[in-house]
């Protein structure tokens, strides 16, 4: 696959590649393949870090009491085994910087889109961006249902 760096989407001139760290292949290890799939083509472009695959009950009720997560368990895809949903950020992160969260998921919905698995981000829930007030995670990818 090529990605379009010419038309300066995505940023280049990496001195080395990106790998992932320790921390985030554990937790992409709680992914399902597919998602496994996305984000180990994904690393090879774009630095980032995987923040979330699963999350067992606990971890859903804090996610849910924080308001990081509008769902109660068992009912959001992280909570799946393997998990159906992962949230990533750009490394560094940087919560402020959204653009890099919009070209992190440039490179993600392509490569999804060229293997032909159904995702869905969170920045564009109903497949076009987010509306003023809608809930913008633009960080979570999900697979869709049949998967
Ligand atoms: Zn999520």
């Amino acid at each position: 696959m090529t990605l379009p760096f010419h038309y300066g989407i995505i940023p280049s001139g990496w001195i080395k590649m990106p790998y992932f760290s320790k921390t985030s292949l554990e937790r992409l290890a709680s992914c399902n393949p597919l998602l496994q799939k996305i984000a180990n083509e994904g690393i090879r472009y774009v630095d980032f870090s995987i923040l979330c695959g699963h999350r067992h009950k606990e971890m859903q009720d804090k996610a849910f009491r924080e308001g990081k997560s509008t769902k109660k368990w068992p009912s959001s895809k992280h909570n799946s085994w393997p998990s159906k949903a992962f949230d990533v950020a750009p490394w560094p992160i940087d919560w402020e910087d959204e653009k890099r969260f919009f070209q992190l998921a440039i490179v993600i919905l392509f490569i999804a889109l060229e293997k032909n698995i159904p995702v869905r981000w969170g920045g564009a829930w109903k497949g076009f961006p987010n509306r003023k007030g809608e809930l913008n995670d633009l960080g979570h990818f999900e697979l869709l249902e049949n998967h």
